[in-house]
């Protein structure tokens, strides 16, 4: 390795199920020879990444774990099978590492239902630290004229809300109700939304959070913290009060996930996206018949996503607001996030 590249490093540790996130030097990881490794600028904080720590989900988590998934960096060492991307290069990891790139699945580009999928910050270490490891064929080049803090959060909330307003079948000048507006995939919703030329009704809680939405071009936000009848006042925000053509549920909450079908349209779309723990989905049967409602899950994107994503980002398109603090206030970050005090995303800034 590159005697620039040092043996130890900063990186926040979760040792254990159930944090807390500990601030220690570990050692540099090595790539292999189909991986890169990536000197991290910034990573996002997301809301996975606090999921992980507490273990909300029925999926194994690789421990100790360096989390994080979001993370923009430069290109400083590569394994001999490493194709298409440099030392030097800019680049971000994404939640999905690496995949098998030989399945059906990843064949038919659905590698995020790769049997054998690795993820970032979850079952392989993320991007909570300063040097971080990749799949080469699924990392994502960036272009060198991007600022590493403002890209980042695209690696995965941009490009798992992308993914799911293309799900949504959403078309242009047809209206989206984005529930969880004013978080981190919220806020970049709204943008992609927009620029995909989809009408927004952001929902979320707070006065905070309403500021930011109508500044990110909401045509409506709804308090569900204090309106008396979501299911009214979502439809009356809605051309002819039919209700949403698409629901994006982004919220880390379950009730949304029980009550989308009752302002969808008719023909409508609800596209579940957000993982609150051990929460379930659930619909009236007869409405959904009646209303032919459809509803799906949204996971990530696969690799041509990731690229179309980071393109809206880099046309300008794409603006959502982010606060920037040290790799070691990791702790702070999540605080703010269990209680749902953030508006829009939290990006680190990892130590040179
Ligand atoms: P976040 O904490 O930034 O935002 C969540 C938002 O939901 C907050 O603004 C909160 O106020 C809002 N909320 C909570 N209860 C609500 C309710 N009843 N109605 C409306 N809004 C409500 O989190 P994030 O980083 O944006 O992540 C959101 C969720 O998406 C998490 O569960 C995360 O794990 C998940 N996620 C899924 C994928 C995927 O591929 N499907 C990818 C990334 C993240
Ligand atoms: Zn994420
Ligand atoms: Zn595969």
């Amino acid at each position: 390795m590159s005697p620039s590249i040092p043996d130890m490093q900063w990186a926040q540790v979760i040792e254990q199920k159930g944090g807390p996130s500990v601030y220690k030097q570990i050692p540099v990881p090595k790539p292999g020879p189909d991986e890169v490794l990536i000197k991290v600028r910034y990573s996002g904080v997301c809301h996975t990444d606090l999921h992980a720590m507490k273990g909300d989900w029925p999926l194994p988590l690789k421990q100790p774990l360096v989390g994080g998934h979001e993370g923009a960096g430069i290109v400083v060492a590569k394994g001999e099978l490493a194709k298409g991307i440099e030392i030097g290069d800019h680049a971000g990891i994404k939640w999905l590492n690496g995949s098998c790139l030989a399945c059906e699945f990843c064949k038919t580009s659905d590698e995020p239902l790769c049997p054998d999928a690795e993820l970032s910050g979850y079952t392989v270490d993320g991007t909570f630290q300063q040097y971080a490891i990749g799949k080469a064929a699924h990392v994502s080049k960036l272009p060198k004229e991007v600022a590493l803090d403002a890209v980042a959060p695209i690696l995965c909330a941009g490009v798992t809300v992308y993914k799911g307003l293309k799900e949504s079948g959403a078309k242009p000048g047809q209206t989206v109700a984005i529930v969880g507006a004013g978080g981190g995939l919220g806020s970049l919703a709204q943008q992609y939304a927009k620029a995909m030329g989809l009408r927004v009704i952001a929902i979320d809680g707070g006065d905070e959070k309403r500021g930011m939405c109508e500044q990110l071009g909401a045509e409506a936000y709804i308090d569900f913290t204090k309106s008396k009848d979501l299911v009214e006042d979502v439809k009356a925000a809605t051309p002819g009060g039919l209700g949403a053509h698409a629901v994006l549920l982004l919220a880390v909450s379950e009730k949304p996930f029980q009550q989308a079908v009752e302002y969808a349209r008719p023909r409508g779309s609800i596209v579940a996206i957000g993982m609150p723990a051990n929460a379930f989905l659930k619909a009236p049967v007869f409405t959904t018949v009646v209303k032919m409602i459809n509803i799906k899950g949204s996971y990530v994107g696969n690799r041509q996503d990731g690229v179309e994503a980071v393109d809206f980002f880099v046309r300008g398109l794409i603006k959502a607001p982010y606060k920037t603090v040290p790799l070691k206030e990791l702790p702070e970050v999540f605080e703010l996030m269990e209680q749902g005090k953030i508006a829009g995303r939290y990006v680190l800034e990892i130590p040179e």
